[in-house]
């Protein structure tokens, strides 16, 4: 199948698309904002949807952010958006820990303000290993002991992330009854013009060959992801929603995964070489590709007298 792009395609397919769908889960970083610069009319077009009767959320992976901070991020840059309707791996992580009424405590490898809000939602939290260690064996192994008191390593993204922290994760997760759960495990974080940052995925595939353990993964492509955001959002008609983003892997993938209709956009880290060559799984294929939500609000502006 060939991947049309949207902008090209005839007045009566486009009205067609856009009738395909009653609602929009869109992913932030790379679709409304690169580098937190938000993409020009980005705003305007979700405005526009809404005005459709389309109820529009977001879907990120990016947890070392609090939703609140997004929320107001947001706002600032003039969207239209209530905090409920933005969901993050660290909302579906302490769901899902609340659900299991989980009560041991939490090795977390994630940003500070994130072990904060775990703590304020009353987790317990176990210790840090020192950042910095004496750079020999005996002061490794000294590091690196178990607790059986800790029942879960959480792993999301730290940018003070060290070898130790990692091995300390691998310590506890040599027990089996050691829960294993996981937020976004991106390759690349697309903040930038310069090019992407090193995203969690390498140290995530680490983590998980070296233990030989599969983690409950709360973050895009997963299905655990995809059935909290079914719940938190109510879906009931998973074939009439559309997802946007702009990674194939993991956009793309838990769309598909979740039943959702796909808009891929090239705004973040997806360039039109990848669509041209697909290298991907084939069920991972949207119908459609567009640049960026400036050329998705041309055209529903359009079509739609807005
Ligand atoms: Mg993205």
């Amino acid at each position: 199948m060939v991947i049309k792009n949207l902008s090209e395609v005839c007045k009566e397919e486009q009205v067609e698309f856009v009738n395909s769908f009653d609602r929009l889960l869109l992913d932030l970083d790379g679709v409304v904002r690169v580098a937190y610069v938000p993409i020009p009319d980005a705003a305007v077009c979700i405005e526009n949807f809404k005005k459709l009767g389309k109820p529009v959320q977001f879907v990120t992976n990016m947890a070392f952010t609090p939703a609140e901070i997004t929320h107001e991020r947001l706002i600032n840059d003039k969207f239209n958006v209530e905090l409920e309707d933005i969901v993050n791996p660290y909302l579906a992580v302490v769901d899902y820990l609340k659900k299991i009424n989980f009560q041991k405590k939490i090795y977390a490898i994630a940003s500070q303000s994130y072990k904060e809000k775990l703590k304020s939602e009353g987790f317990k939290l176990a210790e840090d290993p020192p950042q910095l260690i004496e750079e020999n064996l005996t002061s490794l192994f000294q590091n690196i002991q178990d607790d059986e008191e800790v029942g879960a390593v959480l792993y999301d993204f730290d940018i003070n992330l060290t070898f130790i922290k990692l091995q300390k994760a691998l310590t506890y997760l040599k027990r089996q009854d050691c829960l294993f759960v996981t937020g976004g495990a991106d390759k690349f974080l697309p903040v930038g013009p310069t090019g992407p940052l090193l995203g969690n995925f390498y140290n995530f595939k680490g983590l998980t060959e070296t233990s030989g353990r599969t983690p409950i993964q709360l973050a895009k492509p997963s299905k655990h992801y995809s059935k909290f955001i079914t719940e938190r959002f109510q879906i009931k008609n998973p074939a009439k929603v559309l997802f946007i983003g702009d990674m194939i892997n993991e956009d793309m993938g838990f769309a598909n995964e979740s039943g959702f209709k796909k808009l891929l956009v090239l705004s973040g880290s997806t360039k039109i070489d990848s669509v041209k060559n697909w290298k991907h799984p084939e069920e991972y294929k949207p119908n459609y590709y567009i640049e960026n939500l400036t050329e998705l609000n041309k055209i529903i502006r359009t079509n739609h007298k807005l």
